[in-house]
């Protein structure tokens, strides 16, 4: 039989409501944790019943990181008088590990439904280029909203920032950018197959995963010496012809966790495929739009409700979706169908049996 395979992407939106502009003290108010844990709560309640409805299908949660890993950091910044700051690579860590802690409430709206799983976060590490373009000339968009008057002001402390989109009212939103280099590989993918072999429905690359790259070894006295991050050495005596190890050491970025979780069903098929097994795989991106428009917010506006590949590739092309929002979706879902899987959606966590149906959301097919 062959088995079905479900990634599901979660962005921002599903695990934290948006914060809303506060004239009274004219700043931006950024969701709390309560806040946060109720969203997250009402979207495993969602997540929940998809799961509960697809009883055969194997299934993985991946989740944005963008709001939070922005705020861990600032916050370590705003604290620097009295405690180190904290590296980007680290916030990421740390983020996988306080949103996961609240995806696991979805083993408990699971069990409201009589599905009794268990559901894990892995801290996870994905492969990335050192020298990827994106490093020096950044495109991720992390921590709050900023109006335009805030976002000049916080340029001149030094901080990177660009447009991030406009809200209900016309106005623009900016936020501070940090690089996204593109994920090349998923390094423990070993503990997620496991997972998934035994019953557990794993959270897996949260935030696109912690961004490392390959330290190649040098040869010091007859040894591999592979030098990481602080200073910190490995070594062993060098044997000729040997495979290196696999070191790798963390760099200061955000992956997207669209391209990551794209990356990861390939892989999970491919490892699969490899071992004789059928295996189908979807990707569904869940966010706070229903799906990919062209002429988006402009009144010609239009739903793209079915992209074959080819289409999906030209207009990829002719670059109709935001940078760092839109487009990376898009492109997770083309380099997906590439990689053997069967279909991608982009919607709303709540039209997902819509999109399913062809009703909402965008679907992507070879
Ligand atoms: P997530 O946290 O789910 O990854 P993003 O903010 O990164 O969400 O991406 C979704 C956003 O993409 C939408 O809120 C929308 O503002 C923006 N976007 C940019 N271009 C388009 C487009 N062509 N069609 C739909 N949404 C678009
Ligand atoms: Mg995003």
């Amino acid at each position: 039989m062959t088995q079905i395979l479900k990634l599901f992407a979660l962005g921002g939106n599903e695990v934290s409501p948006t914060g809303g502009w506060n004239a009274e003290l004219g700043r931006f108010l950024v969701p709390d944790i309560a806040a946060q844990w109720k969203r997250t709560a009402d979207t495993c309640n969602l997540l929940a019943e998809i799961i509960h409805s697809e009883p055969d299908d194997l299934h993985v949660v991946t989740h944005g990181n963008g709001p939070q890993v922005g705020n861990i950091l600032l916050r370590a910044e705003y604290a620097s008088a009295v405690l180190h700051t904290l590296p980007l690579d680290i916030c990421g860590a740390d983020s996988q590990g306080g949103m996961g802690y609240m995806l696991t409430q979805l083993a408990y709206s699971l069990q409201m439904l009589g599905v009794r799983k268990t559901v894990a976060e892995t801290i996870m590490q994905v492969l990335i280029d050192r020298n990827d373009p994106d490093l020096s000339d950044p495109s991720k968009f992390i921590g709050p909203s900023y109006s335009k008057a805030e976002a000049e002001s916080k340029e001149k402390e030094g901080y990177r920032l660009k447009l991030y989109k406009k809200d209900e009212k016309g106005d623009e939103l900016w936020r501070r950018v940090v690089g996204s280099p593109v994920p090349l590989d998923i390094i423990e993918i070993d503990v997620i197959e496991a997972n998934l072999r035994a019953g557990i429905i794993p959270i897996a690359v949260g935030g696109g995963g912690i961004p490392v790259y390959r330290v190649e070894p040098h040869l010091e006295n007859g040894c591999e010496v592979y030098e990481c991050n602080y200073g910190i050495r490995f070594e062993r005596p060098h044997k000729k012809g040997a495979q290196p190890a696999d070191v790798y050491t963390g760099i200061e970025a955000v992956v997207d966790k669209d391209l990551s979780t794209s990356l990861l069903g390939t892989r999970l098929l491919e490892r699969a495929r490899a071992r004789g097994e059928e295996l189908e795989t979807e990707l569904v991106i869940l966010t706070n739009v229903d799906g990919a428009k062209k002429n988006y917010q402009k009144p010609d506006q239009q739903d793209l409700r079915h992209l074959t590949l080819k289409e999906a590739k030209a207009i990829e092309r002719e670059g109709w979706f935001g940078a760092g929002s839109m487009a990376p979706k898009v492109r997770a879902a083309i380099r997906f169908l590439e990689g053997g899987g069967r279909k991608a959606i982009i919607t709303e966590v709540a039209r997902y049996h819509e999109a399913v149906a062809g009703a909402a959301g965008t679907t992507f097919e070879p």
